[in-house]
This record gives C-alpha cells, sequence and structure tokens, in this order.
C-alpha cells in the first residue's frame, strides 16, 4: 500500500465510523430528544439557581443601567447639555426664538412659540368682553370676597402654581371656570417639563382679583390704571414669565436652577395650546413681565 492510498484508507474509515455514530445518535435522540431536551432545561436552570444562591452578589456585580442612574437622573442629567446648548439671552420678541439642534431623542423638544407677541396679541378690547360674560359684579373689598362664596373660589397656593407671597393690590379669587383654567396651566406645565427632561418648576401667579378698594387705591398712585381691568371680574390672571417656584423634595438637595427663557419657552407652549383650544385669551405683557390671561 502506497503512501497517499493509506491515508485515503484511513479517512474512508473515518468516514463510515462517523456515519454509524450519527445514525445512532439520531436514532436515539428521536426517542430521547423530548426527555434529553426537559433534562438540560431543567439542569441549567438548576445551575444557576444554585449559583445565585451560593453567590447572592452576583446580580449586582451584572452592569445594569438601572442601577447605576439615581431616580432624580433622568430629569435633571439633559439639563448640563440643554444649559450648555441654548443661547443665554432672551429673545427678542418679534424674531422666531432659534432652538438648538441635537437634544436627546428620549425628550420631546422644546420648541417654543415663533413670536410671543404674536402669539398672545389678545388686548384688553378682546379680554374685557369675555371678562364680562363670565364674571362676577365687581367686588367692594377681600371680605365681599370672602362673602360670595357662591360665586368666586379662593385659590392658594398648592402642588400645581405658587401664589406671589408679594401679591398687591389683588386677592387670590377667581370664578371656579377661571380657577380650572389656572389649575389645568399649572398641572400642563409640569407635564410638559418633565418630558422636555427639564427640572420640575411651579409657575407664579402674580395678580388675580382686584376689589373695588385696590382700583381706587391703583388709580391714586397711578393715573393710567384702567378702570375697566379685566382682574376686576375674577376671570383674569397674571403668570409670571421671568419668575419660578423650583420644585425640590423636601429635605432633599436643591434641585439645579434653570434659565428662566428656557422655562418662558416651555411655558408658551402650554399656554398657546390652552388658548388654541379656545379656553382663554392671552396677552404677552413684556413691562409687567406677566402673561395677562382671561377664560373664555
Ligand atoms: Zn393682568
Amino acid at each position: 500500500m502506497d503512501f497517499p492510498l493509506f491515508l485515503l484508507q484511513i479517512y474512508s474509515n473515518y468516514l463510515n465510523y462517523s456515519t454509524i455514530l450519527l445514525n445512532f445518535v439520531r436514532e436515539n435522540m428521536r426517542r430521547l430528544k423530548k426527555k434529553l431536551y426537559l433534562g438540560l432545561c431543567g439542569g441549567v436552570v438548576a445551575a444557576l439557581a444554585v449559583v445565585r444562591a451560593l453567590n447572592p452578589g452576583i446580580m449586582r456585580s451584572m452592569p445594569d443601567e438601572r442601577d447605576t442612574v439615581g431616580v432624580e437622573e433622568p430629569v435633571v442629567a439633559p439639563i448640563a447639555k440643554l444649559a450648555a446648548d441654548r443661547p443665554v439671552s432672551m429673545p427678542k420678541d418679534d424674531r422666531p426664538v432659534s432652538m438648538p439642534k441635537g437634544e436627546s431623542p428620549r425628550y420631546h423638544p422644546i420648541r417654543s412659540v415663533p413670536s410671543y407677541n404674536a402669539a398672545f396679541p389678545d388686548v384688553q378690547d378682546v379680554q374685557i368682553v369675555a371678562a364680562m360674560k363670565w364674571g362676577v359684579r365687581p367686588v367692594k373689598n377681600r371680605r365681599q370676597a370672602e362673602e360670595r362664596k357662591s360665586e368666586l373660589v379662593y385659590i392658594g397656593s398648592n402642588p400645581f402654581y405658587d401664589i406671589d407671597p408679594a401679591m398687591q393690590s389683588s386677592i387670590p379669587y377667581l370664578v371656579p371656570r377661571a380657577s380650572d383654567l389656572l389649575y389645568d396651566i399649572g398641572r400642563n406645565f409640569l407635564d410638559s417639563l418633565y418630558v422636555k427632561g427639564v427640572p420640575l418648576h411651579k409657575i407664579i401667579v402674580s395678580s388675580v382679583l382686584r376689589t373695588e378698594d385696590d382700583v381706587a387705591r391703583l388709580l391714586r398712585r397711578n393715573g393710567n390704571a384702567s378702570e375697566q381691568s379685566c382682574h376686576r371680574f375674577g376671570t383674569t390672571f397674571d403668570i409670571c414669565y421671568n419668575r419660578y417656584t423650583t420644585v425640590s423634595a423636601p429635605g432633599g438637595p436643591q434641585r439645579r436652577a434653570v434659565q428662566n427663557d428656557t422655562l418662558k419657552w416651555v411655558l408658551s407652549e402650554v399656554l398657546r395650546d390652552v388658548r388654541q383650544e379656545g379656553r382663554c385669551y392671552i396677552k404677552h405683557e413684556v413691562k409687567q413681565g406677566c402673561f395677562h390671561i382671561t377664560v373664555r
């Protein structure tokens, strides 16, 4: 037998034995398949259970995003990026608000409105009609407001908005329709901040119901104060756009403050939506730094 033939012989034998072996395995596998499969699975599960029981720390040592990210993280993390990306200066009112690109896709983008003055143009003449339609007869003073509980509801600071503690020349009473609107605006603002990954802030209400005494006092001090102000009807309130209350857990670390223009962008989206739903008239008041809102 020469050398190549010898090799061929071995190879041929090898093939034969392999085929016999494979056929044997296949034949037996067919019968044992189910038992074997179940046995293997059971064995693997049992082995893993034993490993875990012997070494409980093994689960913690595995990298898991949920363990490394704190509860506050999803809300706070992108802010450093937002602050770094966004222009510091306040946008000019009649120019489109330019927004940075490339935000985290996990959060809804902040778009603001093209122009505050164009988006919130409802002047006194428009608002006074709704104020007279839905409002109460003028209120003499605070005591009379208390007595007219069937017409007016007291609004105090709550989880959805704050009443400016320094509020002067007005008292915190609204007709129920306007109170509901204010509540919804505060809640929608918090919702929007959350889905946009911005730390939570509450809006601040700076002016609500002006009594006859307030109006008289304002007229004495400032001849321009409008006697026909919508604020006399309990239908109208002002929301600051340059001041907000940062929401922090009691006793917890102070949340990082957010630039007020970022918050104004988000607030303007919320207000545009309720206005487009036909729920209110809104004027962007540049001098007073507020949105002047009358329910309709
Ligand atoms: Zn106002």
